[in-house]
């Protein structure tokens, strides 16, 4: 494994639970143990789902001025912007809200489950590499931050209603978060490395 702060090349001995490894050289962390990382992971991810779902199924915001009411859910926000003539800032808040966000959820609940219940096929290893290169597109928070920053400006020219489906986004961000903190992708790939038939 290599080193995140200093590249240095190591192999990890197999560890205890809670155990850690560090980087000879550099002293940083590289792979701790932690107990139940799959299952606590998926809990995270199924949790997230649901999150996901609550969060497509609703308005996140609805705003009234002068006796008019617009409902705004997240796929809505980016057909508005679409219709706006904005089409590559539809696309990219389409993809770093909904579809990066689906894929992950979904594909990480699809791998976990494999590894939790050793029915790891030739799909699985290709799957969770895309799987950690597509994480960092995922951009739900920063997104967060502009709506924030909307209805801060928007306030004096209309009043903001916040929908179920806001307190379900907050939510998942949190979850995301969690489900990040918690997933060890080095256990992960121990486990499809000494599944038969995996080919890394
Ligand atoms: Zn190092």
């Amino acid at each position: 494994m290599a080193c995140p702060d200093c590249d240095l090349i190591q192999r990890i001995p197999p560890l205890k639970l809670d155990e850690a490894a560090n980087c000879v050289r550099c002293n940083a962390m590289l792979f701790k143990n932690k107990k139940n990382s799959v299952d606590r992971s998926l809990a995270f991810a199924l949790t997230g789902l649901i999150l996901f779902i609550m969060s497509n199924l609703f308005p996140l915001l609805s705003l009234k001025a002068l006796g008019v009411v617009q409902d705004e859910t997240l796929i809505s926000t980016s057909v508005s912007l679409f219709q706006a003539e904005r089409p590559f800032l539809s696309i990219i808040i389409l993809l770093t809200t909904v579809i990066f966000p689906a894929t992950t959820l979904v594909g990480t609940i699809y791998v976990l489950l494999q590894v939790k219940n050793g029915r790891i096929n030739r799909h699985t290893a290709p799957l969770f590499r895309f799987l950690r290169s597509t994480d960092a597109w995922g951009m739900l928070e920063i997104f967060m931050l502009a709506v924030l920053v909307a209805v801060v400006k928007l306030g004096d020219l209309a009043d903001v209603i916040f929908g179920v489906s806001l307190y379900a986004f907050c939510l998942l961000i949190i979850t995301l978060a969690l489900l990040s903190y918690s997933l060890n992708p080095h256990d992960v790939w121990n486990k499809l490395r000494n599944a038969n038939g995996c080919q890394l």
